[in-house]
């Protein structure tokens, strides 16, 4: 069977642009997780002084000015493990963001329910101690809901299936 994986990031959204700060990708045993702490980009030395940056720094608490990837380098890197294997995201603006260079990746519009209510994996938060809003926390959530999702479907088609069979059974034996 083929890898599955699943990619979350923190930072800094302004003027319909995206500055990655943490990036994290998990594969679906969790036996491979990758997690980035991005560099501002060079030429913005300073984070954008709106409140609405002020506000999205207060909430994950990383300094515009942490991080030791490139963008580049931690995508390119990003590559090198997921392949051209599947990879999820959650939330249409982020995935339409890393698109660009994950062209395979695919919003997880199946799983409703909000990160804010995803709160079973926060043993998985990164060693840095941010706060609850970590990627590599984030990435565990999505992975787990993901397969609990998958999970269900399953069991209603076996459901469906076993009721299919009863209904023709009893069919065939009032036609006997
Ligand atoms: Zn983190």
């Amino acid at each position: 069977m083929t890898m599955v994986w699943y990619i979350d990031m923190e930072g800094y959204q302004f003027d319909n642009k995206f500055v990655a700060k943490e990036i994290a990708i998990v594969n679906d045993d969790a036996s491979q997780c990758f997690h980035y702490f991005i560099k501002n980009p060079q030429q913005m030395p300073d984070r954008p002084n709106t409140p609405s940056c002020y506000h999205q720094f207060k909430r994950h608490n990383l300094e515009w000015t942490f991080g030791d990837y490139n963008f580049s380098a931690a995508i390119s890197d990003i590559r090198k493990h997921i392949k051209n294997e599947k990879v999820f995201a959650k939330g249409a603006e982020k995935t339409k963001f890393l698109q660009k260079w994950l062209p395979q990746l695919e919003d997880t519009v199946w799983i409703s329910t909000s990160f804010k209510k995803l709160n079973n994996c926060f043993s998985e938060l990164c060693k840095v101690k941010h706060g609850i809003q970590c990627a590599r926390r984030k990435v565990h959530e999505l992975m787990t809901a993901d397969k609990l999702y998958k999970k269900r479907v399953s069991e209603v088609m076996v459901l469906q299936m076993i009721h299919e069979m009863t209904v023709a059974f009893s069919k065939m034996s009032l036609n006997n």
